[in-house]
């Protein structure tokens, strides 16, 4: 049989086997289990290069996982996540983006890929395509887009709905609003705040043509003062949300926000919704190629220890 070749053809066929083992087995195929999925299907696939190790190991804090060939110099390898990060779902999605690497570039890089905490969240190729690659496989492979959508269908969009993804799907809660901001035809965007800053932030398609996302920048801006996630006193670990008067976010409109503040440092998720009958590019901004916010600029600049 023709092995695939992309990305999602990887997730999609990985899926498959996964949803027919289950079926057969009468077991429920979610979350999935990446360790034993990566062990199996190496070893009868590519029996030569099969997969040996799935562990947590201590990495440099800078780094969330790694693809590593075995030092004996056997052709086994292993996929490894950092052992400090305490999240399942981060733990989840190591993993899967580990195996992405091994499915697509092992035979690019046999010295193995060690990846950052930074390429986690690079769904759209800012750090190279590899990473953001792993990131398309995992996110196809842990969320598969039948079920994704069967969850979602006639459910209101709210950060419940998000948790409970993130819960089904085992992945951080910011990888399920990531996941949701790719298929949404909703104009919605996800801020990650950080010490009363922007981190980085995503607009989904529709909200970016009508022109409204956060710029790459140069300099460090602080979430709006009147938000929630800019505001003091919220407990961390709490979850708030408001319907806010336009001026507040970005774009001169009226903005449901979700707050939820991450135990970890200091974090800040947020999910803005807009209105669906958005004004169609009202500034006439020029939003061909829009970058998106300069995380890797802002965390240097920031000078932060880690990007959780
Ligand atoms: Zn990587």
């Amino acid at each position: 049989m023709k092995l695939p070749s992309s990305p999602k053809g990887w997730a999609i066929h990985l899926s498959k086997l996964v949803k027919l083992f289950h079926e057969a087995h009468g077991l429920d195929r979610f979350p999935i289990k990446v360790a034993p999925l990566a062990m199996e299907y190496s070893r009868q696939v590519f029996p030569d290069a099969s997969i040996t190790l799935v562990e947590g190991i201590a990495l440099s804090s800078q780094f969330d996982g790694m693809l590593m060939p075995s030092p004996r110099g056997e052709g086994e390898w292993g996929i490894v996540y950092n052992n400090a990060i305490q999240s399942p779902g981060r733990i989840n999605f190591t993993l899967a983006h580990e195996l992405g690497h091994y499915l697509l570039h092992r035979h690019v890089s046999p010295a193995g890929i060690q990846c950052s905490n930074r390429a986690m969240l690079d769904w759209r190729s800012e750090l190279g395509a590899i990473e953001a690659e792993a990131n398309t496989f995992a996110s196809f492979l842990l969320m598969p887009l039948d079920d994704l959508r069967s969850q979602i269908q006639g459910e209101d969009i709210s950060m419940d709905l998000m948790r409970h993804l993130s819960d089904r799907y085992e992945v951080s809660i910011t990888a399920a609003i990531l996941k949701w901001l790719g298929i949404t035809d909703r104009r919605a965007m996800l801020v990650i705040g950080k010490n009363g800053f922007i981190d980085w932030a995503r607009s989904s398609d529709a909200l970016m043509k009508s022109g409204v996302f956060y710029r790459a920048r140069q300099k460090i801006t602080p979430l709006p003062e009147l938000s929630l996630a800019g505001g003091k006193g919220l407990a961390i670990g709490t979850y708030a949300e408001t319907k806010h008067s336009r001026g507040v976010w970005p774009g001169d409109e009226d903005v449901h926000e979700m707050t939820i503040f991450s135990p970890a440092n200091e974090m800040t998720i947020t999910l803005l919704l807009y209105p669906n009958d958005g004004p169609d590019n009202r500034w006439g901004v020029d939003f061909d190629e829009p970058r998106e916010w300069d995380t890797y600029d802002q965390f240097e600049a920031g000078n932060q220890g880690t990007s959780r």
